[in-house]
């Protein structure tokens, strides 16, 4: 018994030690990250779910590290929330994906929306407001274009926060809440904030057809926003039936492997773009 224990132990420990070291790495390897040029936004179609048409993309990024390999956004945007690095590489999200956007407008394709993420670290910078009037003057593009997707983690900073996003909100920019029911925050702070929309979790959605509960969260999530007047956004959607169950229950848009993956620029613009008018 003696003998397991200490075996356990050692398991234990070493798992420990690998878990500690992966992370010692990755936060030494993102502090270069950016100016060896190792990240990459790629692009997921959101689908009007009335007219069955491409509306937007949403914005997500991809490490690739040298040593490292390709390392999951889930693995290492925690990391660099914790050290700050989210500052810089969200600063450079925003200003790839403006850029990247007016670009295909330039080209003569149809305006579509662009949905990017942004972190409570970075919401709570208080040169945010700057950065993104900046970038919307660098590029020259329309405000309405631009989504942001911020998470009920805001919730805890309240006050303070809910001028920021009034401030975000008059430079035309829509405020989309995202991983909607996953937080532990209260619905309270449904009708302070200036949203547009709610994105459903995919942790919801993912199978929801045979499932009786997740079902009745998400309908319960899409009475929530018609009530507060938002539009809503389910993600992970993989199947027809969970496409045709959400159009049913008045969903207004969906995004999920159904449609596509999330693709690097280049494949996103061949599939995805079409000439506008
Ligand atoms: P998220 O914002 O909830 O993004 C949706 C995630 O679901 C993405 O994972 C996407 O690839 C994945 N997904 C989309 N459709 C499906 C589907 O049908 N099935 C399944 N199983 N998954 C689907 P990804 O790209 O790995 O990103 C993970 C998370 O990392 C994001 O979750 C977001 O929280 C964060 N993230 C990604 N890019 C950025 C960024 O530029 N800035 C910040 N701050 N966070 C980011
Ligand atoms: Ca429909
Ligand atoms: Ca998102
Ligand atoms: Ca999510």
């Amino acid at each position: 018994v003696k003998e397991r224990g200490k075996n356990n132990f050692q398991l234990f420990n070493s798992e420990m030690h690998q878990e500690f070291y992966r992370k010692m790495m990755i936060e030494k390897q993102l502090r270069t990250a950016l100016d060896n040029e190792e990240f990459e936004l790629y692009y997921q179609p959101i689908i009007d779910l009335k007219t069955n048409e491409i509306v937007g993309m949403e914005s997500l990024i991809r490490w690739n590290n040298e040593t490292l390999g390709q390392v999951p956004p889930d693995e290492f945007i925690s990391i660099a929330e914790e050290t700050g690095m989210i500052i810089p590489i969200g600063h450079w999200v925003l200003n790839t994906a403006l850029e990247q956007n007016i670009r295909w407008q330039k080209e003569g394709y149809q305006p579509l929306t662009v949905s990017i993420n942004v972190s409570v670290r970075q919401l709570l910078d208080p040169t945010f407001l700057e950065k993104v009037k900046n970038a919307i003057e660098n590029t020259a593009l329309d405000g309405s274009y631009i989504v942001l997707e911020i998470t009920e983690s805001i919730a805890m900073y309240a006050e303070a926060m809910i001028e920021k996003l009034d401030a975000l909100k008059e430079l035309g920019i829509s405020l989309s809440m995202d991983d909607f029911g996953t937080g532990y925050s209260s619905l309270s702070y449904l009708n302070k904030y200036p949203l547009d929309s709610l994105k459903i979790d995919k942790s919801f959605v993912i199978g929801m057809n045979r499932d009786d509960e997740n079902k009745a969260i998400v309908k319960m999530i899409i009475a929530i926003a018609k009530e507060l007047d938002l539009k809503v956004i389910a993600e992970g959607v993989e199947g027809q039936e969970e496409y045709h169950f959400l159009d049913e229950i008045g969903c207004d848009f969906a995004q999920g492997y159904l449609f596509s993956r999330p693709l690097p620029a280049i494949d996103f613009k061949e599939k995805w773009l079409r000439a506008g008018d």
